[in-house]
């Protein structure tokens, strides 16, 4: 059976958190399911459920949705050099 190239070449790199200098940590904002409103994209946590007690008090509203983006950074795999050739490639 014929490997095909692209498949191996996918198989040499990895996806994961990104961890670069620089890169963002993850975003949380918190949504009212009642209204659509809201909180602000902070990078921590309890800004988000602040927003969503002051909304609850302020408007009756109880139900959230957490949105979280998370930002992601594929890297070659330990060991596999960028764009460099598998010694299976091609054969078995
Ligand atoms: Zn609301």
């Amino acid at each position: 059976m014929k490997v095909n190239r692209s498949t191996i070449r996918l198989a040499k790199w990895v996806i994961g958190r990104d961890k670069e200098e620089g890169a963002s940590p993850p975003i949380r904002e918190v949504e009212c399911t009642t209204c659509m409103e809201k909180s602000p994209a902070e990078t921590n946590q309890i800004d988000g459920d602040i927003w969503a007690l002051q909304h609850t008090g302020r408007n009756g509203h109880t139900g959230y949705r957490e949105i979280v983006t998370s930002f992601l950074r594929s890297r070659p795999a330990e060991g596999k050099p960028v764009g460099g050739r598998d010694q299976e490639q091609g054969t078995s």
